[in-house]
């Protein structure tokens, strides 16, 4: 116990689970994926980009579902350019929350980048066919 409660809270949440508690944790997880609805989306599966120092490092290949060689790039080292912003009494909750919503502003400029790069690609190359869609967990 100090002085500082977020460091309390903090701690506690790195305390050493017991066995009991881990497998309390995955079963419950592992039930929250199974009941959990798939979305479709239009984006194609991602290539990955190759380790660093490869000059290609950082590069997130969308390639056309049809297969037609073209791609949708994404530089993921241009993505996180947003600073991050805590006020510095900020608790682990709170920090917790800023990192949050600023993954998922990300996440959501990202997507919709990637949707309407591949909707212009299907206008100019495959006109009257609309993107494939698949399923995301
Ligand atoms: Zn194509």
């Amino acid at each position: 116990m100090s002085a500082d409660p977020n460091l309390d809270d903090l701690l506690d949440r790195l305390r050493p689970r017991s066995t009991r508690e881990a497998l309390a944790e995955i079963e419950a997880a592992r039930r929250a994926a199974e009941s959990r609805e798939p979305q479709r989306t239009i984006i194609p599966d991602p290539e990955l980009p190759p380790l660093w120092p490869h000059p290609d490092s950082g590069i997130v290949r969308f390639p056309c579902a049809l297969e037609c060689s073209w791609a949708h790039e994404e530089d993921v080292h241009d993505i996180d350019v947003e600073p991050i912003s805590v006020p510095l009494y900020a608790g682990a909750e709170e920090l917790n929350r800023v990192l949050t919503e600023r993954a998922e502003r990300r996440s959501a400029k990202v997507r919709a980048r990637v949707e309407a790069a591949v909707r212009e690609h299907f206008a100019r190359a495959h006109p009257g066919q609309e993107p494939p869609q698949r399923d995301v967990w």
